[in-house]
This record gives C-alpha cells, structure tokens and sequence, in this order.
C-alpha cells in the first residue's frame, strides 16, 4: 500500500460523466503535476480536505479535459488513503486519456477491487461490509439492494462480533483459571458454559436460517414451468417477460446457464429456468422426456405448473402432477377466457398446491401470481427491520463450522472431559466466525475476494 492507485471507477461507456480515482500516498503529487486551475494559480495541494475544484487537466503543455477534482486526505476517505477523484468528460477515449495521463505521473493502475481492498487493509470496513459492497453493485432488485445495504451498515459484523465476544470471554476464563487455579474456581463452571454455548448455538442457528431467503434474495428463485403441449407456458414466459423486460440482466456471481433469463417482479428475481426449451420446442415434458422434466423440477426453487382449464386433464398432467409434491409449486389456471372443462377445486385437492385462475390472453392472474410467490417464499413479507440476513455462501459456511465446534463443545461438557478441551473448540468457532469479518485470515482469502469487484471499485 506504499504504492498510489489509479482507476477509470465509472462504466466504459459514453455518458456524461467518467470518474478517475487516484488513492495513495502520492496522489496529491499525482494531481499537482497535472491540474492546472482556470486562472492558473490555484495550488491544489494547499486547497482544503474534501473540496472541489474546478480546471484542467494537462499532460505536460497538451490540454486533455476540462474536469472537476475533488481532494479528499486521509483517513476521512473510503480507502483511508489520500484520494483525488477526477470528474472528467465520461467519453471512453477521454477518460482513458486522463487516467493515461495519471499513469504517466506518479500512480500505478489499480486490480480489480483494489481500492475496496485497501479500505478493508485499513480498517475501513470489515470483510463483510467490502464484500457487501460488490453485493451492492450486483443487486437486481429490492430486496437484494436493501440486504446488502444493511450488511454494509454492519448488521453482519455486529451480529458476529456479539458472539464471538461472548466466546473469547470464556476462552480466557478456562486459560485463566488453568494457569491459576488458586485463584479461579471451576466448580459448576461447565453448566455454567453449557447454556452459553446453547445461547450462541440458537443465535447461530437463528442466522443461518436467514441464508435460504438470503440465497433467494441474492441470486433469485429458480423458476421451471411445466404443462403439457398448449397449456400456455410460452404465453405466461411472455407476459412475465414483457412486463418486467427492462430488468432481465445477468446476475453476477449466479452461475450462468444460457437457458436462463431473469424476471424481476416488485422485490424478488426469478430465474427461469429452460425457457429455450419452452420456445423452441412448445413442449417441455415431449422433447426432453418426463424424466429430465423431473430432474429440472428437483432442481427447482419453484414450479409455475400451467394447466390448460379448457381441455381436460390428460397423463401429461397426471405426470407433472405427481412432481409437486411435498415442493413449492404454484397452479396456474389458464385460459379462463374458454369455457371450463377442469373443475378447480379439484385441482386444487390432486396437486395440493395454490391454483390461480389466470388468462395469458387476458392478460389476468399475474399480480395474483406475485402475491403467491412472495407468500411461499418470504411468509409474505420481508421487513428490513433490524434483521440480519446472511446472503453470502462464505458466510454460511463459516457459521456452520463455527456450530459445529459448539456442538463438540457441547459434546466434551456432556462427556465431563477436562476444561482445556473446551477451549480447543471455542477457539475454533472463534476462529470459524473472525473470518466472515475478516480477523484472522489469510492473504490468499483476502486476494481471492477481491479478485472478484470490478474496476475501479
Ligand atoms: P405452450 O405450448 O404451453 O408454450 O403454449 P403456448 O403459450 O404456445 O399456447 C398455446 C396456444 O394457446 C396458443 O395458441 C396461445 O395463443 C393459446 N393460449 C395461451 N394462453 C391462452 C389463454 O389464456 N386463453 C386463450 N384463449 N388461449 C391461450
């Protein structure tokens, strides 16, 4: 971090505005040699902190851009570094053209993620939070943007740092009283530990029930929908998707299949899954085989099943039907606009599911649709409430090991094993739990999240 980074932090693509950001020890040289004010005596090393400033950018006598700078000194800065931030013409070629001209005097160009990384290195943020930035970035909806935002008010660190507080207590209480047992009393104690680690066990507990909802949150709910042959599959794909069209984008981090489009309905992502084969095809359950529709259906978070209302039930359907058991699924009564030939409530009974009556052609049924999704899968709501949500893998991870020490834990107390052997355990979920906040881990963890921002981030 001796060195002084640089980055086009804005998106390469013509717009009004491109930011250049330089942080780092020299990045008050760095503007210095190349800022020149309109009347040229500004010295903009003298200016006061967290000001902006308006003039031009030069290398040496050529003129670049007419710019805004903006001189932030340490520590008040997100990466706590000196930090410059140049608000040039956002044109690519100017852009690229003053940050070339930044290179060329003093700083280097930044890695992806560079600059949050720095903020983490100097104690700016937590590793969740810096992870919770790029998380920000990546939101395609709601929900998603608002999880995110509370990770990196530090909803994730407190909670963790609660608990682990509480571990660190008893783990210099055992050392403690191992190195002076004349003076600390071990009887009762291990009761005493016993319903602390219940304690912590529940709150951990409580924290990674969040993560399913916050895997939904963060990566959408993936979607099939099956039907028999003119059941209204595509139509219903294309009323979703005409809908909410301006939103369906690749979302970051997911993995992802080229048959999978996004839909974003008010708050909550779907991720469909095999839409191609809905279009290409017209028949889903024909061309690919019952069993592979099965598979799909496993593999899914939710079964939007859409059932033809003006034929009658045919084997197709008894299939698919014989699928949604025991799953979230959704019925889809379409084609309401024909006469009837499928009694509803016995629709109802046979799949055991939520059945909608809706007309793709009508166009009805589909804000019924959503309130349906959000009951199944958020118990009809999400409040952002002082909740914490815990919407990254890494984390969940984390805080399994750290319930599984606290099970051995449990178990040693249980077994009226000697007290050291408690702390070997309570160390570990310690450990387990420092390295969603970022104490105690390795370079190559710190490296490899980062790795993953973009530019200038
Ligand atoms: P898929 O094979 O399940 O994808 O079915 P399609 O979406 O291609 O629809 C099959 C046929 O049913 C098309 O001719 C649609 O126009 C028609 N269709 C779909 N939904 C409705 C509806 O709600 N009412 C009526 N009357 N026709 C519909």
């Amino acid at each position: 971090m001796e060195t002084t980074i640089a980055a086009i932090s804005t998106a390469m693509s013509a717009s009004g505005i491109g930011i250049v950001r330089i942080s780092g020890p020299d990045s008050m040289d760095v503007i210095s040699r190349i800022y020149r004010s309109k009347g040229g005596k500004k010295k903009i090393k003298e200016v006061p902190t967290h000001t902006i400033h308006y003039g031009y950018i030069y290398d040496e006598e050529e003129l670049v851009d007419e710019v805004l700078v903006m001189i932030m000194r340490a520590p008040r800065t997100f990466t706590g570094e000196d930090t410059v931030e140049i608000d040039c013409h956002g044109g690519v070629y100017a852009m690229k053209k003053v940050l070339e001209t930044v290179l060329k005097n003093g700083a280097r160009i930044a890695e992806p993620g560079e600059f949050t990384k720095r903020a983490f290195l100097n104690g700016r943020l937590d590793l969740s939070q810096a992870e919770a930035v790029i998380d920000v970035i990546n939101s395609q909806n709601e929900y998603a943007l608002k999880s995110s935002m509370e990770q990196l008010r530090g909803s994730v660190r407190k909670s963790v740092k609660e608990i682990r507080s509480h571990l660190i207590y008893h783990i210099a209480y055992i050392e403690s009283a191992l190195d002076d047992p004349e003076h600390y009393d071990l009887t009762g104690y291990p009761q005493e530990l016993l319903e602390v680690v219940e304690k912590e066990q529940q709150e951990i507990l409580r924290l990674l029930k969040t993560a399913d909802d916050g895997k939904i949150i963060r990566e959408g709910i993936k979607t099939v929908i099956l039907g028999k042959p003119n059941a209204g599959k595509s139509s219903l794909l294309n009323l979703l998707l005409g809908e909410n069209r301006a939103i369906v984008t690749d979302i970051a981090g997911t993995t992802r299949d080229i048959l999978e489009e996004y839909i974003n309905l008010h708050g909550v992502t779907l991720r469909m899954i095999d839409t191609a084969g809905i279009r290409e095809t017209k028949d889903i359950v024909e061309k690919i085989g019952v069993e592979k529709a099965r598979e799909m259906a496993k593999d899914a978070d939710l079964i939007l099943y859409v059932v033809d209302s003006s034929t009658p039930l045919d084997e197709n359907d008894e299939e698919i039907i014989s699928m949604l058991s025991d799953r979230k699924a959704i019925v889809l009564y379409n084609k309401t606009d024909l006469s009837s030939a499928v009694d509803m409530e016995n629709l109802k009974e046979k799949t055991g599911h939520k059945v909608i009556p809706m007309s793709a052609v009508e166009e009805t049924g589909i804000q019924e649709l959503e309130e349906e999704i959000k009951n199944l899968f958020f118990s009809g709501n999400l409040s952002f409430n002082n909740e914490v949500y815990i919407t990254n893998a890494r984390h969940k991870e984390a805080l399994e090991e750290a319930k599984n020490s606290l099970e051995l834990v449990k178990k040693s107390i249980e077994a009226g094993m000697p007290e050291d052997f408690f702390s070997i355990d309570l160390m570990n979920a310690y450990e387990s739990l420092g390295r969603i906040i970022g104490e105690a881990v390795g370079e190559d963890l710190v490296n490899e999240i980062f790795s993953k921002f973009c530019m200038g981030k």
